[in-house]
């Protein structure tokens, strides 16, 4: 059975077999990615990136920049782009027409058909995806740390990623996510989208958002579930560790505030850009392609700094939404009101004066000095975990230091190849 992907077109797994990758990766001219390439080359090989089946030409790129739209009239909303500088094309002689093997750990990982190398303007580029050219947006900074030459052309797989411990079971491609929600007999899942350590406040969004995503279905049996959709990629400093991020969602269906039937937690790998709106938009693509039918929004969604504004998400995705075949769910807030004596959302309950929203910055103080809070406003399994979390994965820290930076286990490695 065909799976129909965004853009309505079909999912394929662009990987080959181990004796296919020792033959067809046999005296290509090799060049080592860094992490962003090697995660957006997983992505594309196994179709969360579908329609694109490689990285982007210049007349995509273009396309994207200022119409939001790849050539072939799909929606498409950040630049999926392969930089090399000058040197490296005229040193190794790389000319359009060329097959690369890309290496990551030094180990193969897969093969670059070169059609395009161009040259494109950076501001312009931010300017088009992140509003700004200010260096200080990290998607702009991101853009501006691409090398001069970009080369299109498609991708295929030679060597299948090796997921490190913790992480190997949450790594869940799009066949393989469709298929599970096939076996659970979802109707309807929707994506959380994550990079947090889980509040209750957090886990009423998901809540709340599975209640509107179950709507008018027949309640005789479980139809609908919840995709946590932990977006893993460059860490800044602060941030908290991976393995937390993703062990104490797991942590809220183990502990019974959710179960087997309407929770599950999987990674992609991504390396965030801030791009507020069009990241919203980009966020929808890859959990289309991921077999979801609901996507979650809340305020600011994807954002950073003041650069947008609380409902531009909500207003670009309208100006799309017959195009996608994925259904946003917008969120309000929930907090804790000490009159109700219970979580509760800001559109329901009228005890303003005695409101106690959710803090980022008090959770995380709390999670800091290791006492632990009250279960109403954060799990005790959850709370536990995130301090074992801290000594086994983050020398010490549930946030990320340079320690972690330095020392830290990576999510995967490319193995040597072997037929
Ligand atoms: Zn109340």
């Amino acid at each position: 059975m065909a799976e129909i992907g965004h853009g309505g077109k079909e999912i394929v797994e662009r990987i080959l077999g181990p004796a296919e990758a020792v033959a067809q990766t046999k005296g290509l001219k090799s060049v080592e990615v860094r992490s962003q390439i090697a995660n957006e080359i997983i992505d594309i090989a196994y179709g969360w990136f579908t329609p694109l089946v490689g990285f982007m030409g210049k007349a995509d790129l273009d396309s994207v920049c200022k119409k939001m739209r790849l050539t072939n009239g799909a929606v498409w909303s950040i630049p999926i782009l392969f930089d090399l500088s000058e040197g490296e094309v005229s040193d190794n002689g790389i000319k359009e027409g060329d097959s690369l093997l890309l290496t990551y750990d030094e180990n193969p990982m897969a093969i670059f058909e070169v059609e395009e190398i161009y040259d494109y303007d950076k501001g312009e580029m931010c300017q088009a995806v992140y509003g700004t050219t200010e260096d200080k947006h990290p998607g702009c900074a991101r853009t501006y740390q691409y090398k001069d030459k970009f080369l299109g052309g498609k991708i295929t797989l030679a060597n299948r990623p090796k997921i490190n411990p913790p992480y190997a079971p949450y790594f869940i491609p799009p066949l393989e996510m469709r298929k599970r929600f096939r076996e659970k007999g979802w109707e309807r899942v929707v994506a959380h989208q994550t990079r947090n350590v889980p509040h209750t406040g957090h886990e009423w969004l998901m809540k709340g958002a599975w209640f509107q995503a179950y709507a008018e279905l027949s309640i005789e049996k479980p139809l609908v579930g919840v995709l946590v959709n932990a977006i893993i990629g460059a860490k800044r400093k602060g941030d908290y560790i991976d393995e937390a991020i993703i062990l104490t969602h797991d942590e809220l269906r183990k502990s019974g505030y959710f179960g087997d039937h309407n929770h599950l937690t999987s990674l992609t790998f991504w390396d965030m850009r801030y791009a507020g709106p069009r990241e919203a938009i980009f966020h929808a693509m890859l959990r289309t392609n991921l077999g979801l039918t609901h996507h979650m929004y809340g305020r600011d969604h994807a954002g950073v700094g003041t650069y947008y504004g609380a409902y531009d998400a909500h207003r670009l995705l309208a100006t799309v939404q017959d195009e996608l075949a994925i259904t946003p769910v917008y969120s309000m807030n929930w907090l804790y009101c000490p009159h109700c004596g219970e979580i509760t959302s800001e559109g329901l309950c009228n005890h303003r004066q005695e409101w106690q929203m959710f803090s980022g910055t008090l959770i995380r103080s709390i999670v800091q000095d290791g006492v632990k809070p009250p279960r109403l406003i954060f799990r005790p399994e959850v709370f536990d975990l995130v301090m074992e979390c801290a000594e086994k994965y983050g020398f010490g820290s549930p946030f990320v230091t340079d320690e972690y930076l330095e020392k830290r286990t990576p999510v995967f490695n490319i193995p040597p190849l072997s037929a």
